[in-house]
């Protein structure tokens, strides 16, 4: 929008130019015509008043005739028409049109500074023209001027001089006063509003923009079923704790929790109880994680699994303990499971402790812990024999954190 303003204000700034320029030419050009014309008659008489006195700076034979008493003629050459003409134009319309010369005949024709140096670069041939928009105390006027050259005609007056045929003699000058500035106001105001239109519009559009993009990303990292965060989102933070973790020496712990026989219980219920059933487990296990930190994802069908930030493996079996406690606490019938009358997990835990040689590593621990929890006859939990704290049986485990227990 800066750049069209920019561009469109000089453009009209140049056509006002132009405008105020070929005007004043065309006043040039009349006024051209006119002392051409006298010149080619070499001057006309006219009787002498009190306005019209006899030229004294015109030194030439029969100035003035005496036709009788009452009627003397004077000789007006093409400068005295010219002055006289300027006069009236300025009695008239208050336009300035002047007459000068480097080297006047009458004193009063000096040139103004301005008229001097567009003098100056007529004379060396830099201009065929000169104008200039002045602003100053009276107002915005636009200065115009033009050459003289020395035709034939006024040699009769000027020869004296030492002009010849051909030379630049001096210039009238075009002054228009009181000239409207170009219109740019309009422009301004136009692009604020289109511009502010188009703020709008982007603003909006942005916004629009930015909701759909944080829906698609949602979308992108929510599974679609369960509303919890998909398989994607998980690997994602997997990295970026598995890097704090090995960053910060900090214990991670991985679970994957698998319901066992869901096959079974689609293939007696239908799979849309089979769907009700996976929302009620997501739901579940997620609230059943308590720090801020940690993490539930559908991993696969009937998968989920769970990243544990800073969390060791005792804390990891706590955890995985409380999973299943919440699952037993649904008591979502299993019509056809083999190991009992309610919905159960198979749960494989794993933990990274000393040395963190990749992220999916420590996920195939953890499915090898599942694996074995379902080799083992399902509905428990399994941790990761690497670890030195998991070395004894999964089971012992569980009953001395019983025993601890009080009561
Ligand atoms: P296991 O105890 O060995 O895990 O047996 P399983 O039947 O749970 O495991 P299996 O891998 O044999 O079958 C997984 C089943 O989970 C298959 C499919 O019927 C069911 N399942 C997977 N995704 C969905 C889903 O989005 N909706 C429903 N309703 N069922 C699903
Ligand atoms: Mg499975
Ligand atoms: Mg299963």
């Amino acid at each position: 929008m800066l750049i069209s303003l920019g561009w469109n204000v000089k453009h009209t700034q140049d056509e006002h130019h132009h405008f105020l320029k070929d005007a004043a030419r065309l006043m040039f050009d009349h006024i051209k015509l006119v002392r051409d014309w006298s010149a080619s008659h070499g001057g006309v008489y006219v009787p002498v008043s009190e306005s019209t006195p006899p030229n004294e700076y015109l030194d030439i034979d029969n100035r003035d005739i005496a036709v009788s008493d009452e009627l003397t003629l004077t000789l007006i050459n093409p400068a005295y028409m010219t002055r006289q003409i300027s006069e009236l134009a300025a009695h008239n319309n208050g336009i300035q049109l002047h007459i000068t010369s480097l080297n006047p005949i009458r004193p009063s024709n000096q040139p103004t500074d301005l008229e001097r140096e567009a003098l100056l670069m007529f004379e060396t041939g830099d201009t065929q023209e000169y104008s200039h928009l002045i602003e100053d105390q009276n107002g915005l006027r636009f200065f115009y001027m033009a050459p003289l050259v020395t035709t034939r005609a006024c040699l009769r007056c000027h020869e004296k001089q030492g002009y010849e045929e051909g030379e630049i003699r001096g210039g009238i000058s075009v002054t228009i006063p009181d000239v409207n500035t170009a219109p740019i106001w309009g422009l301004v105001i136009g692009h604020i509003v289109i511009g502010m239109i188009g703020i709008a519009l982007i603003t909006n559009l942005s916004q629009k923009l930015s909701a759909s993009y944080k829906k698609m990303h949602q979308q992108s990292i929510i599974d679609a079923l369960t509303g919890i965060p998909n398989r994607r989102h998980f690997i994602d933070r997997l990295l970026a704790e598995y890097r704090r973790a090995s960053r910060n020496s900090t214990p991670l712990t991985l679970m994957i929790c698998d319901i066992d026989y869901f096959k079974l219980y689609n293939d007696s219920l239908g799979h849309l109880e089979g769907d009700d059933c996976l929302v009620k487990v997501a739901k579940s296990i997620h609230s059943s994680l308590q720090r801020g930190g940690d993490l539930c994802a559908r991993y696969g069908g009937e998968e989920f699994i769970i990243i544990l930030p800073n969390t060791d493996l005792s804390g990891g079996k706590k955890v995985a303990r409380r999973i299943k406690q919440e699952i037993a606490a649904l008591a979502i019938p299993h019509p056809n499971s083999p190991v009992g009358e309610h919905l159960t997990l198979s749960i494989g835990v794993a933990t990274e402790v000393h040395d963190y040689p990749s992220q999916y590593k420590l996920i195939k621990r953890a499915d090898d812990a599942l694996y074995r929890s379902k080799q083992l006859g399902r509905n428990r939990i399994e941790y990761d024999a690497h670890d030195h704290n998991a070395s004894t049986s999964s089971e012992i485990e569980e009953l001395q954190d019983k025993i601890k227990q009080p009561g």
